[in-house]
């Protein structure tokens, strides 16, 4: 059920970044759905930015293309890339959309080569090594270029963003979708960042859930890198960090596998999560 929130006076932009292990069970897919339709119909702008990273696994599983990983990202052929951006556009992008749309709000379904919306280039790994590594079609975001969301959140709807973008020549790259969600929440200047994930936040000790930082200021980020951010949360922070450098306002990471999540974020203002200031 939609529930009704008092309806805001003021318009606030919202970027999502939506994946992981909070898009595979169906029932928390459906619940943050939910909260991002009772934001918008609180009257918020809510864009959607989604990876889909369990899903590309199944796919490439079933037709026996075997990947190599390189500090973390999958090196990416053009046959498996033609896999990735059918799954992620056809099957998680287009599920998204019709559950949005099933709950009573408007979405359109996008990815980085829609309108121009994303410019991207090839990522190398260890980029200043002697020898860089390929990563095949692993790219990186050079630029946003935001007019088609905001004539889609002019008129109402929700975009729902897929990670792929294309480079210069028109080659498609497949894109971290924390970076890309970063990206897009930096060039439309959104009031707020809100990275979903499967843990409470950042934390000290990543294994202890009562070393969660609830607050911190983008410039104390740095010397985290040493120790404290590793593996997946290296990407949300690099994010949030690209999110606030480019003109977003505030970002945090939350727990999307929690109820509610999101409407206590941004309606109720709990301070639920990490939340990350200029
Ligand atoms: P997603 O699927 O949402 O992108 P990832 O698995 O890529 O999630 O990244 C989230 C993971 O990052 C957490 O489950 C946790 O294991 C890991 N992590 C690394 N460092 C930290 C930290 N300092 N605090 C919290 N989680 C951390
Ligand atoms: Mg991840």
């Amino acid at each position: 059920m939609l529930q009704t929130h008092t309806i805001i006076n003021q318009k606030e932009t919202i970027v999502i970044k939506y994946g992981g292990n909070a898009m595979v069970n169906d029932e928390i897919k459906r619940s943050v759905m939910l909260n991002i339709c009772e934001l918008h119909a609180a009257g918020h702008r809510v864009v959607v930015v989604h990876g889909g990273g369990p899903f590309i696994n199944s796919i490439l599983e079933k037709v026996q293309i075997t990947s190599e990983f390189i500090g973390g990202h999958r090196k990416t052929t053009p046959e498996a890339m033609k896999y990735i951006e059918m799954t992620l556009l056809g099957e998680v992008n287009s599920g998204l959309v019709t559950l949005i749309n099933h709950l009573g709000q408007r979405a359109v379904g996008l990815s980085g080569k829609d309108g121009g919306l994303a410019r991207a280039s090839k990522r190398f790994h260890q980029e200043e090594a002697e020898n860089p590594v390929d990563l095949g079609q692993v790219g990186n975001i050079d630029q946003i270029d935001p007019t088609i969301l905001f004539d889609l959140l002019d008129k109402n709807y929700i975009p729902v963003v897929a990670c792929v973008a294309p480079d210069e020549q028109g080659n498609t790259y497949n894109i971290n979708a924390d970076m890309m969600a970063g990206a897009v929440a930096g060039a439309i200047s959104a009031d707020h960042y809100c990275v979903l994930t499967d843990v409470d936040g950042l934390m000290m000790d990543k294994d202890d859930a009562s070393s969660l930082i609830q607050q911190l200021q983008v410039h104390e980020l740095q010397p985290l890198f040493q120790k404290v951010i590793v593996g997946g949360m290296i990407p949300k922070i690099e994010s949030c960090q690209i999110a606030i450098d480019n003109g977003a306002q505030s970002a945090r990471i939350v727990n999307g596998t929690r109820l509610k999540t999101l409407t206590d974020a941004i309606l109720e203002h709990k301070p639920i999560g990490t939340i990350i200031s200029k």
